[in-house]
């Protein structure tokens, strides 16, 4: 499997998880993943890995429906994609992913999707968002 990103997220039997970070003294919670320093400024803690939820709630969405610029590849001819930001469970922090099998027309602000992974055009596999199984 080839991976988009490397280091963000992970595929494996449990499905995809999103690779985040934590800080051992405040608690912040970073995607994408900051193995540095915490970026609080009122805190010097180190970050280590924290698996994030796999489930939130649509926060806003919209969709694509011309092809965004070079360097990104798209399919020919292009087909719309449905873009959502999604409010993790527990952790509160919003995660931009392309939707999964569903159109604009079918999201709702509030309504609760699961992480799910799909190719991009070119081939490389994403996170991306989809109903809750
Ligand atoms: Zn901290």
């Amino acid at each position: 499997m080839t991976y988009a990103i490397d280091g963000w997220f992970a595929i494996d039997e449990d499905g995809v998880r999103l690779l985040g970070t934590r800080c051992a003294d405040c608690s912040t919670v970073c995607f994408p993943p900051r193995p540095e320093s915490c970026p609080n400024p009122r805190c010097s803690g180190s970050m280590g890995a924290f698996p994030l939820p796999r489930r939130g709630r649509v926060w806003s969405y919209t969709n694509a429906c011309y092809p965004p610029p070079a360097p990104f590849v798209t399919a020919e001819p292009y087909e719309p994609v449905t873009l959502a930001a999604v409010e993790l469970d527990e952790v509160g922090i919003v995660v931009l992913g392309q939707v999964k099998g569903l159109t604009v027309e079918q999201l709702a602000v509030g309504m609760e999707l699961e992480l799910t992974s799909g190719p991009l055009a070119d081939g490389p596999l994403v996170w991306m968002w989809g109903r809750v199984a």
